[in-house]
């Protein structure tokens, strides 16, 4: 496994592999990385030739300064763990190798990026497009790999690959959760015993309201996994939509669609961590 920093060094790796007619798969993450992103990393190394994980914590996609300079960064784990999953490259560009000069492109793919996190996060997704562009652009995979824990961005992704015209094909990966139901995620480091043990009511409110919705309305079932949550004095939703899972737009009964999705995000504890998780309810 190759640790590869400047831009041109790893695309020069990879012609030899496409010369090879090797397959290039990619799976970008922030680093910090846990079981939910070794099972991206495991498929990623399952269905190609050759493996490449970023490791950037992109400014562009915080719009809290404060939550940037606390993402964690474990790089020497992160290598150690992903050495040991058959991974070819890590990529673990600098901000100044991504962004030569400032990103002044604007994305915008309505209503996938204005709702949810598009209206609680203003800019995150145009960071996100912002760097996600990029990542295809230097790698050129033929697959990139993401995981349904973040619903949202693989829809905005998708819209994305078309409005850049890449070839390249989106992989969503089911979301790994802890034994007691909390959804793996970098942050839950920042989070106490006792807060994890908070924080695993957010799913178990999600996963109970699936019998419920089956005779109570959208509106009910939203209440009823909002007051569950907010029962914990620790933890805060701060919004709960229930929405079709392709377009992402708020549904008002269960006959609106034939794939809706409850989309919840969190704020835990006195540092007010932000957590995210989602149920399929069909
Ligand atoms: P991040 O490092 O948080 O940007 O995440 C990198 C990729 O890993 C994204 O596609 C995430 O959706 C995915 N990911 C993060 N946590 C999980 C999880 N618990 N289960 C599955 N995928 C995850």
């Amino acid at each position: 496994m190759k640790i590869i920093s400047n831009i041109v060094e790893l695309q020069n790796e990879l012609f030899k592999h496409r010369k090879e007619k090797q397959t290039i798969g990619l799976v970008p993450t922030m680093g910090a990385l846990h079981r939910g992103h070794a099972s991206l990393v495991e498929r990623c190394v399952a269905e190609n030739g050759v493996t490449v994980v970023s490791i950037f914590v992109n400014p562009n996609q915080f719009n809290d300064p404060v939550d940037f300079q606390n993402y964690p960064i474990t790089l020497e784990a992160d290598c150690d763990m992903l050495s040991t999953l058959g991974v070819n490259y890590v990529f673990a560009p600098s901000v100044n190798d991504i962004y030569p000069t400032p990103d002044t492109r604007e994305f915008s793919f309505p209503p996938v990026t204005e709702v949810m996190e598009g209206v609680h996060r203003p800019g995150h997704f145009n960071g996100v497009c912002q760097v996600v562009s990029r990542l295809f652009y230097i790698v050129k995979p033929v697959r990139a790999y993401f995981g349904e824990k973040d619903w949202q961005q693989i829809a905005v992704v998708k819209q994305l690959v078309r409005y850049i015209n890449v070839p390249v094909t989106i992989v969503e990966c089911p979301i790994v959760r802890e034994e007691s139901g909390l959804a793996l995620s970098s942050r839950n480091t920042h989070l106490t015993t006792q807060e994890k043990e908070v924080a695993s009511k957010i799913y178990a409110a999600l996963a109970s309201s699936i019998s419920y919705a089956k005779s109570h309305s959208v509106e009910e079932t939203h209440n009823k996994v909002v007051n569950e949550i907010e029962q914990e004095p620790l933890l805060q939703v701060e919004y709960y939509d229930i929405v079709d899972g392709n377009l992402l737009t708020t549904v008002h009964s269960w006959e609106e669609s034939t794939h809706i999705v409850g989309c919840i995000t969190v704020f835990c504890g006195a540092k007010k961590i932000r957590l995210i998780d989602h149920i399929t309810y069909k």
